[in-house]
């Protein structure tokens, strides 16, 4: 790796990476800007970004709209504490948020992650129960290979085998965990085993949890709307909160601007991140109903009162100021045509290589693509070789797959494919 040695030594001995070692760091490419859909190195050689920055970059880089966004706010203030102040950026997504979602979703409470999001929702859930005088509904329902973040509450929810559990068993709540569909199509059987589990245990569990059609990093699973809409239906009858995670799948990522819309059901709750900013900034926000965050506030008798959360930067106006942008341009652009037509090529180049021998499945749901080979991938190897070919992924486990920004091009996106079609 070309550039200055000093700095990356430095930083190779004493910064950490996601998932990483620091005895023997895995190689890391040092980038030094990033303009539509390239990522620029260090040494000049420029990227195609198939991965959006982990679902997060959906405009690209560089966007002219959110950088002014960005400007605009700061000429004002960049943050001010949220506790006993406000300002319009806040508000102003609250609204565009509200404005899109299921009509039933009806309060926010903004936070700086996809993961704190999740703890939001928990809390929610558990305080609406106990200021119920219900304190006995603590538990957790949620399916196998789901990922809803790394911090303690969301980790006790992400999939008990390929998950962190392994790690902090002892340390985790044990919530309950139903088999997930195994086929992309439905069959009447996927339901059973949630609803056997609902059906015995619903008078202490909270709520339930899972992301909406699309399991991202549990294993970039797909599921069928109707196993979405009966997990409704089941928690509904069974007073059983409904969360929604649409931390990977909101804003379009599926051909629907949240996920829940394939199925028509409206969640109780609702987390989102990662695209909210169009990749800018740190921010989330946790969406539920009126009668959720009525009921949370509870008696004299029951209950906290109030929600118990408020982080430092809650609310940051920088951050909810790019937010706003990154809607307006989403809404703005043609982004249904576009997933439509990254999910044709995607399916017309991609498919093939379900013949290959080394490749176990292939999928491609909106702007998404996802190859699943036989043998875990050499993570480092495969990235060497897609860069050699002028494309960053972040293949793991068996995966190798893509969800680019929305404003790639034809061209681009075959270079994508070609470079995968090369390390298989
Ligand atoms: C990424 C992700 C999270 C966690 O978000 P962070 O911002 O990384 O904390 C939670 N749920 C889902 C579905 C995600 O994809």
């Amino acid at each position: 790796m070309k550039g200055n040695p000093d700095w990356l030594t430095f930083e190779r001995q004493h910064v950490w990476h996601p998932y990483a070692s620091m005895q023997s760091p895995p190689p890391v490419y040092p980038v030094t800007r990033a303009k539509g859909v390239y990522l620029q190195l260090e040494d000049g050689r420029e990227l195609i970004d198939g991965m959006a920055s982990w679902w997060s970059a959906i405009h690209g880089y560089g966007v002219p709209a959110l950088d002014a966004a960005i400007h605009g706010q700061l000429k004002n203030m960049a943050h001010v504490m949220f506790g006993g102040l406000t300002h319009k950026p806040a508000a102003a997504l609250a609204e565009r948020l509200l404005a899109f979602s299921p009509p039933s979703l009806q309060h926010v409470f903004f936070s700086d992650s996809g993961s704190v999001a999740i703890e939001v929702a928990i809390k929610i859930a558990l305080q609406y129960w106990q200021a119920k005088g219900e304190s006995n509904k603590r538990r957790l329902l949620t399916i196998r290979h789901g990922y809803h973040g790394d911090t303690f509450g969301a980790m006790g929810v992400c999939d008990p085998i390929h998950g962190m559990h392994h790690v902090f068993e002892s340390m985790l709540p044990k919530h309950l965990f139903a088999d997930a569909p195994n086929t992309e199509a439905w069959h009447a059987q996927q339901i059973v085993p949630l609803r056997k589990m609902i059906e015995s245990h619903h008078q202490e569990i909270a709520a339930f949890i899972i992301e909406p059609i699309v399991q991202g990093a549990g294993g970039m699973r797909f599921y069928s709307p109707r196993f979405l809409a009966q997990a409704h239906a089941l928690c509904h009858d069974y007073n059983v909160l409904f969360i929604a995670d649409e931390i990977a799948t909101g804003f379009g990522r599926t051909g629907r601007m949240f996920a829940v819309e394939h199925a028509s059901i409206e969640p109780d709750i609702m987390c989102v991140g990662k695209a909210l900013t169009g990749g800018y900034m740190s921010l989330a926000a946790t969406l539920c109903s009126t009668k959720v965050c009525h009921g949370l506030h509870g008696t004299e008798e029951h209950g906290a009162g109030v929600l118990m959360h408020g982080p430092t930067f809650m609310a940051n106006p920088l951050a909810c100021a790019v937010a706003c942008a990154s809607i307006d341009l989403l809404c703005a652009s043609p982004w249904q045509e576009r997933i439509v037509a990254i999910a044709a090529q995607l399916q017309a180049l991609l498919m093939p290589y379900k013949q290959h021998p080394k490749v176990a499945d292939v999928r491609v749901l909106g702007a998404i693509g996802v190859i699943e080979m036989k043998e875990a991938v050499d993570v480092a190897r495969v990235q060497r070789l897609l860069v050699a070919e002028g494309v960053w992924l972040r293949p793991f486990g068996k995966l190798i797959y893509t969800m680019p920004p929305y404003i790639i091009n034809h061209e681009q996106l075959q270079r994508i494919v070609t470079a995968i079609g090369k390390t298989i």
